[in-house]
């Protein structure tokens, strides 16, 4: 069985961070998420978009906020457990067992849950069942993947405008396809993908992909509301149908969970020993959900912690600037 000093539980920002923190104080620790790439929210939802209030940076691309979190943790060496979900928490003598889907146990002194709004869910496109990681994507992890491609982007609201967006520069035709004639995405954005000249085709469904002989994507059948019928050329699609988000089993895990999260105490500590959480998914009056909070939240539950697994070590870990 793997036994580290710490499982944090969720690879977005606040886990991230907490992995660095976790390292620069000399734990050891797992990061654990059911997506396959880390970053959270911010990687499912709005890696394209600059966010503005995140300390000392006056602007970020969400991609590259994550692409800089996990540099920084990097050499504390996380082991990441991406597409794995947290199914089980047992207190196990001093420490704690986390039991994984698929049954793989860890042992950890502390588990940290940073799961946010939950473990994410994509929508699904029914005519792409099957074809998910041969030619269809939720999200993109990246956009040197589609250079040259032909990408058909279903859906209408933010996340799928941004996605044509950072796959214009890039791909040899983008085309969204949105099953109404309304789009759910900010006007702003519409109309910079209008200006860009992407192909919008409204009251459409895709109906079916269409494989060249080596099983490859070449293209998707599409049906206009009244019977119209197309084939749109398609080396990729990006279902970004939106996600559904669900705290799950951490919900029965005997937590005090107040409004779709947990309640913690000044140490970020839950009702369960050993158990603490923190960013999107801790609650204590005055809660606050964002990137910036979920940092200082990470930082107090990893100090917190260092001390609940050494009663030796100081609450205050010294300045990093002071660090070799
Ligand atoms: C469109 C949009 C724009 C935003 N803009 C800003 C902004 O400009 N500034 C700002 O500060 N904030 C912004 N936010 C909010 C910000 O993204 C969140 O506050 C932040 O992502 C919270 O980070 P987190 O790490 O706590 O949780 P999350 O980012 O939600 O990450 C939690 C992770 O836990 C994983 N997880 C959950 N349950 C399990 C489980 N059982 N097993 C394994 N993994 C699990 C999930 O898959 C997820 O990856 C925005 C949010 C959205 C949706």
């Amino acid at each position: 069985m793997d036994s580290y000093d710490l499982a944090v539980i969720g690879a977005g920002p606040t886990g991230l961070f907490a992995a660095y923190y976790a390292g620069f104080r000399g734990l050891s620790m797992a990061v654990i998420d059911s997506l396959p790439e880390p970053g959270g929210q911010v990687t499912a939802m709005y890696p394209e978009k600059m966010i503005y209030d995140v300390g000392g940076f006056p602007a970020v691309r969400g991609r590259d906020l994550v692409d800089g979190l996990v540099a920084q943790a990097e050499p504390w060496r996380p082991g990441y457990l991406l597409g794995r979900k947290a199914e089980k928490l047992e207190n196990v003598g001093d420490g704690v067992e986390l039991t994984l889907d698929g049954g793989e146990v860890l042992r950890a002194g502390a588990v940290l849950i940073t799961a946010g709004i939950g473990e994410f869910t994509p929508r699904p496109l029914p005519a792409g069942d099957g074809w998910l990681g041969r030619g269809m994507v939720h999200f993109v992890p990246s956009l040197a993947a589609h250079a040259g491609q032909h990408v058909v982007v279903v859906g209408g609201g933010d996340s799928a405008f941004d996605w044509c967006l950072a796959l214009h520069p890039v791909a040899a035709s983008v085309t969204l396809v949105h099953r109404r004639a309304r789009f759910r995405a900010a006007e702003s954005i519409v109309r910079q993908v209008r200006e860009l000249g992407v192909r919008l085709v409204t009251d459409a469904e895709v109906t079916s992909f269409v494989a060249a002989p080596g099983g490859e994507l070449t293209a998707v059948d599409v049906e206009v509301k009244g019977g119209e019928k197309e084939q749109l050329r398609a080396d990729a699609v990006v279902a970004a149908l939106g996600f559904t988000a669900d705290l799950g089993p951490i919900e029965s895990w005997g937590l005090e969970i107040d409004h779709r999260a947990i309640s913690v105490d000044s140490t970020m500590a839950t009702a369960r020993p050993r158990v603490y959480a923190a960013g999107d998914v801790a609650a204590y009056p005055g809660k606050v959900k964002l990137i910036a909070t979920g940092f200082g939240e990470a930082a107090t539950a990893v100090n917190n912690i260092a001390v609940a697994l050494n009663p030796e070590a100081h609450l205050f870990p010294g300045h990093s600037s002071n660090a070799e």
